[in-house]
């Protein structure tokens, strides 16, 4: 009787574990947008940190950013500089949509997700589901 109490107290332990890495896999928090403004540029200070969590091209990021916001933008190690002023909820909104149409899978939502060419068209892997789909944009 003890030990059938022990073994469901163990299955319970590990079922609670998988349950908890299996949320961590499926959700992807994005750094906190760090802005330092300096005349008519805008320094964003922790650029470096969102290829990083999106697992993307920083040069790609970059591009998708200063066409959104239709600067020049420039990478200064692990800051990118904007031409013009923008408030942190600018960055926060793009890096959104970004994580929406180029690292979430359309199917399971997971962001464990990679990139793919095949003949210079770009398609995103899940490596949650196996799902394969077509990326709209250039910038991943
Ligand atoms: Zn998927």
């Amino acid at each position: 009787m003890a030990r059938t109490d022990y073994v469901t107290l163990l299955e319970r332990i590990r079922d609670k574990l998988s349950d908890d890495s299996h949320k961590e896999v499926a959700r992807l928090e994005l750094p906190t947008v760090d802005v330092m403004w300096e005349g008519q540029k805008t320094f964003l200070r922790n650029f470096a940190e969102f290829p990083k969590v999106l697992r993307r091209e920083p040069d790609k990021i970059l591009q998708y950013l200063a066409k959104e916001f239709a600067v020049p933008a420039e990478r200064l190690g692990e800051k990118a500089m904007f031409a013009g002023k923008r408030d942190p909820d600018d960055f926060t909104r793009l890096f959104q949509i970004y994580l929406h149409d180029y690292v979430v899978c359309p199917t399971c939502q997971s962001p464990d997700t990679r990139v793919t060419k095949e003949n210079r068209i770009s398609f995103l892997v899940c490596e949650a589901c196996g799902a394969k789909s077509t990326l709209k944009g250039k910038y991943a």
